[in-house]
């Protein structure tokens, strides 16, 4: 209550015009959505926010992974007015329209492996999900799906039954959609390896479901929600195996991973696995609601013409906002450059695991890099409490960063790829002074 009656009062003071946004908030928005950060979003540029008091944040969260190529991008920008003027919507599968074509033509040309590809859009990450489950459900007459400990696909009802964290995400919200089998997933730092994961499978196969009747296996490739948890890179290839051994539809959910976050196009390209169907999302809309699925054309043509749709999916202003990024992510080297992130976003937290008893582990691939915080490094028991404290000082102090893990006890940093040297170290600068503070207190 005391810590809560001096952020208000500061909050009056230092940001007086988010304090009055955040009291109407509080008056007429559902407390399911509450906001991370004390302050509201005036403008954003590549990877600064700037506050309605006119504050400025380096945005380490880029709308949770979706501003790969930053905050309004000049060419989304352009070319979402361009769009704009010709037309806003029709329903695809009503009128169609060049840009949804040529967005699935680029999806299908960057999506690994060679075997011909066909895609379909939607708006969430959510809902692309669904539709893959619903693909392998169709094409292979199947019923159960396999998800993993820790994973997260989203809030709709198939999405949240594969989705693993209970809260917030699923206490009480039961009961969720039947068939839906549960195995861990690696952690090199907790010590869960591949063979042990595989294990589990095949015991599922024995005491929990058929291999028979399983149509799908859902699989991050890095998880994100989770925790940034990188798996051993012998465990997709694996499981690769698993799921073509008993005819499982492999749908690996490249949402938070895709477009670049990892130094390649998809996570997927480091372990060479070509999937059955793939889940994108996020950074495709360079700031719009766009997602996708997009895999092997025989299995994509399955469902029959009017089987998968909907009014919005594939909205013509966001195919226009994604080809954009298709050639944002090209022309300025992203790719390249999240590799570059990655490199001194690790050589610096590598010494926050030394300097500091309560940074557990630093971790990633490309600019997908998260902190894991413990009680003690022996016990590494979480410490959610205390990654929540940092998340705020770093907010108050200029750097957005966002909480992850089952424990909450992660810090992840998907920040927009366009964000400059300076900015980088001046984020990772304040959020060293804020553990240095946490440190100090003790
Ligand atoms: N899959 C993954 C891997 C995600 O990270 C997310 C969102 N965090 C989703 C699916 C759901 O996406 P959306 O919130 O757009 O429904």
């Amino acid at each position: 209550m005391g810590e809560a009656r001096r952020t208000m009062d500061q909050q009056m003071t230092d940001r007086p015009r988010s304090a009055a946004i955040l009291a109407e908030h509080a008056r007429w928005v559902a407390r399911a959505k509450t906001p991370h950060v004390g302050f509201a979003a005036a403008q954003g540029r590549g990877a600064i926010l700037v506050d309605v008091d006119g504050r400025e944040y380096i945005d380490f969260s880029g709308g949770v992974g979706s501003l790969n190529v930053g905050h309004c991008h000049p060419k989304v920008v352009a070319a979402i007015r361009d769009q704009v003027e010709r037309f806003l919507h029709t329903d695809y599968a009503v009128v169609p329209y060049e840009n949804y074509v040529e967005v699935c033509r680029r999806l299908c040309e960057a999506a690994p492996g060679n075997t011909p590809k066909k895609a379909l859009l939607f708006n969430t990450g959510a809902e692309a999900v669904e539709n893959a489950v619903k693909i392998a459900r169709y094409a292979t007459g199947r019923p159960a799906v396999i998800a993993f400990e820790g994973a997260f696909h989203g809030r709709t009802y198939m999405a949240m039954s594969l989705t693993s964290r209970v809260h917030p995400y699923k206490a009480g919200f039961g009961p969720f959609v039947p068939e839906v089998y549960r195995i861990p997933y690696p952690n090199p730092y907790r010590g869960i390896t591949t063979d042990m994961v595989l294990e589990s499978l095949a015991r599922l196969f024995r005491a929990g479901v058929a291999a028979t009747d399983v149509a799908a296996i859902v699989v991050e490739p890095i998880q994100g929600e989770g925790g940034y948890i990188v798996p051993p890179d012998d465990f997709l290839p694996r499981l690769r195996e698993v799921a073509d051994e008993h005819g499982i539809v492999l749908i690996v959910d490249e949402v938070q991973t895709g477009f670049g976050r990892t130094g390649r196009m998809f996570a997927l390209e480091h372990v060479g696995v070509e999937p059955d169907l793939m889940t994108v999302g996020k950074s495709l809309g360079g700031g719009l609601p766009l997602s996708g699925v997009v895999g092997k054309a025989s299995l994509m043509d399955e469902p029959v013409p009017g089987g998968l749709g909907g009014t919005f999916p594939g909205n013509p202003v966001a195919c226009a906002a994604a080809l954009a990024v298709f050639d944002i992510l090209q022309e300025e080297n992203l790719l390249a450059r999240a590799e570059a992130i990655g490199r001194q976003m690790l050589a610096r937290m590598r010494r926050w695991v030394e300097t500091f008893p309560f940074v557990g582990d630093a971790r990633g691939r490309g600019a997908m890099v998260a902190l894991e915080l413990v009680q003690d490094k022996e016990s590494q028991r979480p410490a959610g409490e205390l990654t929540r404290r940092v998340v705020r000082q770093a907010w108050e102090q200029g750097v957005i960063v966002l909480q992850a893990g089952l424990e909450g006890n992660v810090l992840r940093f998907p920040m927009p790829l366009v964000i400059t040297d300076e900015q980088l170290q001046r984020g990772l600068d304040i959020l060293e002074q804020v553990l240095q503070a946490m440190a100090a207190e003790g």
